[in-house]
């Protein structure tokens, strides 16, 4: 019993440390910093779901992935940081002597739970008629995540970056750092026009 205990707790505070480390990520591929990195996530912005472009035009999702190395339609800008994870967190454990049934935890929760969020809720925060936005006991949820991720989408700064919600499903990152958003401000066109400029290379990736 005493160790069910120690398993949930190793559960909960991993599924913590990923949506820290999602959040960190994501506001990484927006800062623009590591152009190879934010690529497909900003053509996720920019070409595919552009600010001013609806934000579920069909029940198919436009995946941003296609012409880049990815397994199946998560792109190196995940997987490159996952890698690095998996490093760093078995260094740790190996350092502190963390029991392998922990370790086995920590890394499968990490994972689903990035995979969940991040890659499956996201894409169908994208696609009309998803089975979430009727069901009974989810719906107030994922309709309100829904909601604040549009607002990523369509609230840009001075500077052309998209700047409020990182969070998909959870938003507990964002109220901490100070980059919550929920209502969306008048549309900053000065800031969409600094954004085309700052990822014009995006729209011809190959031409460089
Ligand atoms: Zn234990
Ligand atoms: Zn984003
Ligand atoms: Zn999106």
């Amino acid at each position: 019993m005493r160790e069910m205990t120690h398993i949930a707790a190793w559960v909960v505070a991993s599924g913590i440390v990923a949506e820290l480390l999602g959040y960190l990520l994501h506001r990484l591929l927006h800062s623009g910093r590591i152009r190879w990195l934010s690529a497909s996530h900003m053509k996720h912005h920019m070409v595919l779901y552009g600010p001013l472009q609806k934000q579920r035009p069909s029940e198919h999702y436009m995946d941003a992935t296609t012409d880049r190395f990815s397994i199946g339609n998560i792109g190196v800008e995940w997987l490159a940081p996952t890698a690095v994870l998996l490093v760093l967190a078995e260094t740790i454990f190996w350092a502190f002597r963390v029991r392998l049934v922990h370790q086995a935890v920590f890394f499968a929760t990490v994972l689903a739970w990035s995979f969940v969020m991040f890659s499956y809720l996201h894409d169908r925060m994208h696609v009309k008629n998803f089975w979430m936005e009727r069901n009974p006991i989810l719906k107030g949820w994922f309709r309100r995540g829904r909601q604040l991720h549009d607002i990523h989408h369509r609230m840009l700064n001075d500077g052309g970056l998209m700047d409020k919600n990182f969070g998909i499903g959870f938003f507990l990152f964002d109220r901490l750092f100070g980059t919550l958003s929920p209502e969306q401000s008048s549309f900053n066109h000065h800031g969409y026009a600094a954004a085309r400029e700052r990822f014009e290379y995006l729209e011809t990736p190959r031409a460089r």
